[in-house]
């Protein structure tokens, strides 16, 4: 903690940074408000969606699906993946919404396969036809389905199943899951298995009231739940006598993100221990409330949506609706993204070696091209002629081409192990090749800031100007030029 006071120029290690798309001074936020599951709290997200997925599986049973031998493949799917529901597939795709891979079911497609299909169109998530995985509680559902659709192709599912119907029925049996008690009965009796601490959450909070800043939580999850889940991950962290309840300036639960941010949802007091309710007009300093809305919010809090900083998980409810429509100041947290950093730092070596054989094959080829354009000018006889004969070219082309092979021999396999980096299946969660991933590109456009964890905040302090980088355009990068 000393750390903190002393006089070193060193920021945190990369993967506990907070990074900057859109410049952010802390100082002028007047008011943080935060989502609570995979944000204040973080879980053991193989075990949170195991246990998701046996729910799931007995419901589904229920439905007369063949659903009793599937187990949960916690590998299978990532955050930010997109399912296709025209085909059955789960694909990523590029910033642009180019498909650049796909699974079948649980089957991963080949290039010309996947070409095949996506070639000609590109992911609208405008659509009703793709599903974008926004949150880590999609991992169940989506490797669900994805199972099924192999049962379905087989012809084991009766009834008149297609692949958006299949989606449907796992889709809301997964809903009721969540939202009937006894899968979080299970979390709140058991939650050293299912919840990872992070003792740092409370006190980055206290320094941000401290530092003067409203406190809101503003959570989908139910009143007993956050009081059991809050409690548990709190309180032993901070000053006798305190709750985590002293924190918060405002408790907004069962908040119906994203409804929330879009309409003027009906706000109730939890007016007692029971959770008995109270109609109110709108949400108060001090009070613990059911519903309500970011309008509401606005108003008590006598705030603007610029002064209002809301940090989530969710990107969608949480972090794209709030900005695109209140103008709200956002943050995502992305956990992942420290096993991404660590991924690539691992592979910084092989990433180097790739640059520089991409570097070359640039060159080669330019020169194969340029050999190439000779013989067609002598063969033609237009144009500048080359001093070198046919033969000559002919020869120096063949060499070229040899030199093109052997360097694809390389490139190869170290292209296969930048493509499977941090996963088998996906590769990294933010990038597709060179490009930038469809997640990374929702990240960018809709996130001003996102890290892996709250506590990041920590290290940076409540006084922080956050400053995006200057980004890159392709002109800044790219081999050099002059002959190779
Ligand atoms: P938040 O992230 O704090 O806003 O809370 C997320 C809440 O949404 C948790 O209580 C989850 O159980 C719940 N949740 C996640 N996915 C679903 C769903 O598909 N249907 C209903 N509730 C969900
Ligand atoms: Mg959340």
């Amino acid at each position: 903690m000393d750390e903190i006071y002393d006089e070193a120029l060193e920021l945190p290690p990369p993967a506990r940074r907070v990074f900057c798309n859109r410049t952010l001074n802390l100082r002028g936020i007047r008011a943080v408000g935060f989502d609570m599951d995979y944000t204040l709290l973080h879980y053991h997200v193989e075990e949170w969606e195991r246990q998701a997925y046996e729910h799931l599986r007995v419901r589904l049973s229920v439905h007369g699906l063949p659903v009793d031998d599937l187990v949960f493949d916690p590998k299978m799917i990532r955050l930010g993946l997109i399912l296709d529901l025209r085909h059955g597939n789960v694909v990523k795709a590029n910033r642009f919404g180019y498909v650049k891979r796909a699974m079948h079911g649980t089957r991963m497609l080949g290039y010309e396969e996947q070409k095949e299909l996506y070639a000609r169109e590109s992911v609208d998530l405008a659509e009703p036809r793709w599903h974008f995985l926004n949150t880590l509680f999609s991992l169940s559902e989506a490797c669900m389905y994805a199972q099924l659709v192999d049962r379905l192709d087989r012809g084991e599912i009766e009834g008149a199943f297609g692949y958006a119907d299949l989606y449907r029925v796992v889709r809301s049996s997964l809903d009721e899951a969540h939202m009937e008690g006894a899968l979080k009965a299970q979390i709140m009796a058991d939650p050293d298995r299912f919840v990872m601490l992070d003792e740092e959450v409370p006190l980055a909070l206290q320094d941000l009231k401290a530092a003067g800043k409203k406190l809101l939580l503003i959570t989908n999850s139910e009143w007993p739940y956050t009081r059991a889940m809050m409690s548990y991950a709190f309180d032993r962290f901070l000053p006798d006598g305190q709750t985590w309840r002293d924190l918060f300036d405002m408790v907004i639960v069962s908040a119906r993100k994203p409804s929330f941010f879009e309409h003027r949802n009906p706000c109730f007091e939890v007016i007692d221990d029971e959770g008995r309710l109270l109609p109110v007009l709108r949400p108060e300093l001090g009070g613990t409330y059911v519903g309500a809305n970011a309008f509401a919010v606005e108003a008590s809090l006598g705030m603007q949506g610029d002064e209002i900083l809301y940090v989530g998980d969710h990107i969608f409810s949480d972090v794209r609706v709030s900005r695109s429509l209140l103008r709200w100041r956002t943050a995502l947290v992305l956990r992942a993204l420290e096993g991404e950093l660590e991924a690539l730092t691992a592979f910084g070596e092989q990433q180097a070696a790739i640059s520089q054989k991409m570097d070359l094959k640039t060159r080669l080829e330019h020169r194969f091209s340029r050999l190439r354009l000779g013989l067609l000018r002598r063969r033609k006889g237009y144009g500048p002629q080359p001093t070198a004969s046919a033969e000559d070219l002919e020869r120096r082309m063949h060499e070229t081409r040899e030199e093109l092979v052997a360097l694809d021999a390389e490139i190869g396999p170290l292209a296969r192990a930048a493509s499977q980096m941090d996963n088998e299946r996906w590769g990294l969660l933010l990038r597709t090749g060179n490009d930038k991933s469809h997640l990374a590109r929702q990240i960018e456009r809709y996130a001003d800031i996102y890290t892996s964890r709250v506590s990041n905040l920590l290290a940076f302090t409540p006084f922080v100007y956050l400053r995006s980088p200057r980004t890159s355009l392709p002109h800044d990068h790219g081999p050099r030029g002059g002959d190779a």
